[in-house]
């Protein structure tokens, strides 16, 4: 099935523990942006249940209607079967999610579903000349690639850091819509026995806003407990490079990089961390990145706000002495 040209920007937005993903707000604040840019309207889709406070979170964030669909907790074809309707209903130009793990099952069924395309993994939309650009990062990041859809309606996932969230200062007062939409009845084929968290599922790396990366540098598992050490003074999440994930010095969910993770914290530390595109592809949108490696020449000093060259299992102690001074002064 495909649709017109159709008006306005539709972003779904997920809500985990009635709380929504920041990466979905971010999407929302792009999405405002592209739909102002065009005198469209952006409209947040909320799918679950306790959708009470994001509904109210997504009205203030930015979105002109949010559209609320009371569901059990996610579920692929069902929630990707009641968006599809939403889209059929309301045939917006422009579908964003997030570009995470849900973010981009939905987008790959809905295009499939009203024969198009996804966009994945955008680093940037604008508009020009009334035709929407998206930009994505090609070659691990090493070239931004700009990209024009010509079928409808066009979908496209978010990276992480890419949107701005709207600042409460700014906050707008949307219209939430309870819409009552239930998956069509040959959509789903599966059913949900029970739902088991993994235990490194429960770490946000996504939403986290400080993250230490420990790499094949820290040496050993045992030294890696160091990057746990400083997570835990920091408040921050622990993520590894892809061969520490291989070694099992932490679980894949972990993994940062263009294999595991998109993040965009305020602070990064990357540990014994050489800086393959791989990795860096991951970690661009970070506010401020602090690197520890003993190698002058890594090319994380490349992209790092701040660079410290030693042996990271001595350097390490030593920052946690400064924090902790840091802390109590
Ligand atoms: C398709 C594909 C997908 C990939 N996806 C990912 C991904 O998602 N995430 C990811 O991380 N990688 C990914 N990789 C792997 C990536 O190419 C790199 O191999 C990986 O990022 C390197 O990890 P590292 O920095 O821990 O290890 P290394 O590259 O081995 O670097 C270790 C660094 O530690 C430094 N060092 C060593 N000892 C010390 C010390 N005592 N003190 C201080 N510094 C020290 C060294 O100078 C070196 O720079 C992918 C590769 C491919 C081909």
């Amino acid at each position: 099935m495909s649709l017109g040209d159709g008006k306005n920007v539709l972003v779904f937005v997920e809500v985990v523990d009635g709380s929504p993903v920041n990466n979905a707000m971010e999407a929302l604040g792009l999405g405002r942006e592209l739909a102002q840019a065009k005198g469209e309207e952006v409209c947040a889709v909320l799918i679950g249940p306790d959708l009470d406070a994001a509904a109210e979170a997504c009205a203030k964030g930015g979105a002109d209607k949010v559209f609320t669909i009371a569901q059990d907790a996610w579920q692929l074809e069902v929630y990707a079967s009641i968006l599809g309707q939403l889209i059929e209903k309301y045939a917006p130009a422009l579908v964003l999610t997030a570009s995470n793990q849900n973010g981009r099952d939905l987008q790959a069924i809905l295009a499939n579903q009203f024969d198009t395309v996804c966009v994945s993994d955008i680093v940037g939309a604008r508009i020009e000349d009334g035709t929407l650009i998206l930009t994505t990062p090609l070659y691990g990041g090493g070239v931004w690639n700009d990209v024009k859809v010509a079928s409808h309606p066009k979908f496209a996932t978010v990276r992480a850091g890419t949107g701005k969230k709207v600042p409460p200062e700014e906050a707008t007062s949307g219209e939430i819509i309870k819409e009552d939409v239930a998956p069509a009845a040959d959509a789903v084929s599966t059913k949900v026995a029970d739902v088991v968290k993994e235990v490194a599922e429960t770490v946000n790396l996504e939403e986290a806003e400080v993250v230490i990366v420990g790499g094949r540098g820290m040496g050993s598992k045992e030294n890696f407990q160091k990057v746990h050490d400083l997570a835990e003074l920091l408040g921050g999440v622990v993520g590894g490079t892809r061969p520490v994930v291989e070694d099992e010095w932490v679980p894949h969910p972990q993994q940062v990089g263009q294999s595991g993770k998109i993040i965009a914290p305020k602070f990064y530390i990357g540990c014994g961390v050489s800086g393959a595109t791989q990795h860096l592809t991951g970690i661009l949108g970070s506010d401020f990145i602090l690197a520890i490696n003993k190698d002058e020449e890594a090319p994380i000093f490349d992209v790092a706000d701040c660079g410290i060259v030693g042996d990271v299992n001595e350097i390490l102690p030593l920052l946690m002495e400064e924090f902790k001074k840091a802390k109590q002064a």
